[in-house]
């Protein structure tokens, strides 16, 4: 893929719905409205109102949601709470709600998810602002896209332990030459642009030592081998880097202070995940929500609502699913006041992803024999098995359940941190398999 032709930046913002931080919320939901009508393919939205997301699904194939998604970018609605240059509206978080209201029945899923709630998030704390020129308008247009190249064989949990190294180039020192093999990147194989951390100074303890880069994929030093998983898809793949070039111009922050960056960008995943980024959260994971769950318990002939044990298990979902919100609205007044991440997106994900789970399975359970076995057209029940097994990939994606609990004892709770002989020591004099 040829690199995109840089964006005018004055006929982009031109482009941006009349919404801006003032506007009251009564006054932007009727501007979406009408944005809607103008900008919307009339069939998608009469599909919308007659049959919500199944509807929907009918008449919109992905490849002309792509097609359209640039102007629903363009609109600034994608990222509502970005700044206006970069591509949002510079909105705060009851703004943003508003305007997610009007637009939640037409299912507008963010394309390059990972763009933008990882890499854009971590832009916009730590890049330059030549760098967040260059890179977050294409990631909102959905024109380069992001993955994240953190995890390695023998770093997931304990991610500060990673072995690429990234050297200085000794015939250009303006760029620097990365060698390693990361893991379980998801979506690289459909990606332009990784987030890369890189040790870059093997003396120093190991979260002291590592660098952040923006790596370019389109270039020879870069082998990105998808693996397939168990149900046939190809999620996931495993990224060789064999002096791959990246220009200094493309690290993101101090050098060996990369460790902090990560750190956002962990933050960013862990928002994703509960719902607290931008765009929906899993919770609308196949468009299946606590209130269309309830919807459905009450179809047919002899619902499963009749059963007051049902209507307890959906009331609780319901019940939870109001307290993560108000947790993800903690998380997201904190990012939107510039305060760096702090373990309230720990809570958020660890809520989010024990909700998903029992969601799912309140959801196999309600369609019951559905979820053993449909037949091979029968898109809606497989989304719906498919929900169930996604659910407990984000019990480990973002960070382990049990990570989240060992930051919340340590963080939240005061617990004493957990034993480390090696604490202070070189990454290099630690033993590794
Ligand atoms: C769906 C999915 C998508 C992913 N996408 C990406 C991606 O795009 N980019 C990327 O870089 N990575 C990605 N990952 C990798 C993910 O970040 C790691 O799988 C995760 O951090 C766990 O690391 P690990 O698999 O090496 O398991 P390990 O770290 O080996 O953990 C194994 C088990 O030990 C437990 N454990 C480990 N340490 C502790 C501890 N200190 N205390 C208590 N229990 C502990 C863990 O909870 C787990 O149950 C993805 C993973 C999944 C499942």
């Amino acid at each position: 893929m040829s690199t995109p032709s840089p964006i005018d930046l004055a006929s982009w913002l031109a482009r941006r719905v009349p919404i801006d931080a003032g506007t009251e919320p009564a006054v932007a939901q009727d501007v979406v409205r009408d944005w809607l009508r103008a900008a919307m393919p009339k069939e998608w939205r009469a599909a919308a109102e007659r049959g919500g997301v199944v509807a929907l699904r009918e008449v919109r194939p992905r490849a002309a949601y792509e097609a359209w998604y640039p102007a629903f970018a363009d609109s600034g609605l994608a990222v509502a709470m970005w700044p206006r240059e970069y591509g949002g509206l510079g909105v705060g978080t009851p703004l943003a709600r508003a305007i997610e209201e009007v637009l939640a029945p037409y299912n507008l899923g963010r394309l390059n998810i990972l763009g933008i709630n990882l890499a854009g998030t971590t832009l916009l704390q730590w890049g330059t602002d030549e760098q967040k020129a260059r890179f977050l308008p294409r990631i909102v247009r959905n024109e380069e896209r992001w993955c994240q190249l953190f995890s390695e064989p023998g770093a997931g949990s304990d991610l500060p332990s990673l072995a690429t190294r990234a050297v200085r180039d000794p015939a250009h020192p303006d760029r620097w030459l990365v060698t390693g093999q990361k893991v379980w990147s998801t979506w690289a194989h459909h990606s332009e642009m990784g987030m890369l951390l890189a040790r870059t100074d093997p003396a120093k303890p190991k979260r002291e030592g590592i660098t952040y880069f923006a790596i370019d994929l389109r270039q020879p030093g870069v082998d990105v081998r998808s693996l397939r998983q168990i149900n046939g898809d190809t999620e996931f793949n495993e990224v060789f880097l064999d002096d791959a070039v990246v220009p200094d111009a493309d690290r993101i922050g101090p050098v060996d202070e990369g460790w902090r960056v990560a750190r956002t960008t962990l933050s960013g995943e862990r928002q994703m995940i509960s719902g607290a980024g931008s765009g929906a959260g899993v919770d609308n994971l196949g468009g299946r929500s606590v209130e269309r769950l309830i919807a459905r318990a009450k179809e047919g002939p002899s619902p499963a609502w009749a059963d007051p044990l049902v209507r307890q298990r959906l009331m609780q979902l319901w019940s939870q699913k109001q307290t993560l919100s108000w947790t993800n609205l903690r998380a997201r007044g904190q990012r939107k006041a510039g305060r760096p991440p702090g373990p309230e997106s720990s809570v958020g994900k660890l809520l989010q992803t024990r909700h998903n789970v029992a969601l799912q399975e309140a959801w196999v359970d309600v369609a019951g024999l559905t979820s053993l076995a449909h037949e091979p057209g029968d898109d809606d029940s497989h989304r719906l098995v498919f929900g169930f097994l996604r659910s407990r990939a984000n019990t480990i994606e973002g960070g382990t359940t049990e990570v989240q609990k060992n930051t919340i004892g340590e963080q939240v709770l005061g617990l004493p941190r957990e034993p480390d002989p090696w604490r202070g020591a070189a990454w290099a004099d630690i033993p590794r398999s």
